[in-house]
């Protein structure tokens, strides 16, 4: 019964698309981004540095795996931290290529 009111305590409730099950790996049902998917760039203290998604409303479970599969292409690292995914060294290219393929919009933002 996908349309039936669904609580928190439903453990297949996904906070992202306020559906249960979660939709959000589905393409036409999944939920609305309000705004731009943020990709940028920071540079770190050692010189190297991290590319940043950030908005992306997607289940944890879906962001994971968007994660391995760009650390899988990139051969680089990355992290889920708050929500935001991270990805060792400047991807902003290939990243907004990935997002966009997938029908995002993406905007960059900083450096
Ligand atoms: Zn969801």
């Amino acid at each position: 019964m996908p349309d039936k009111v669904v609580y928190s305590s439903d453990p297949r409730f996904c906070a992202a698309c306020g559906r249960s099950p979660c939709v959000c790996a589905d393409r036409t049902k999944r939920p609305k981004q309000p705004e731009p998917v943020r990709v940028s760039f920071a540079r770190n203290a050692k010189g190297s540095g991290v590319t940043r998604i950030e908005r992306l409303i997607m289940h944890p479970r879906l962001k994971e795996e968007l994660l391995s599969k760009l650390k899988r292409r990139l051969g680089c690292g990355g992290t889920v931290s708050d929500g935001t995914l991270e990805l060792q060294g400047d991807h902003r290219d290939f990243v907004e290529g990935e997002l966009e393929k997938e029908g995002y919009r993406v905007r960059r933002v900083g450096g």
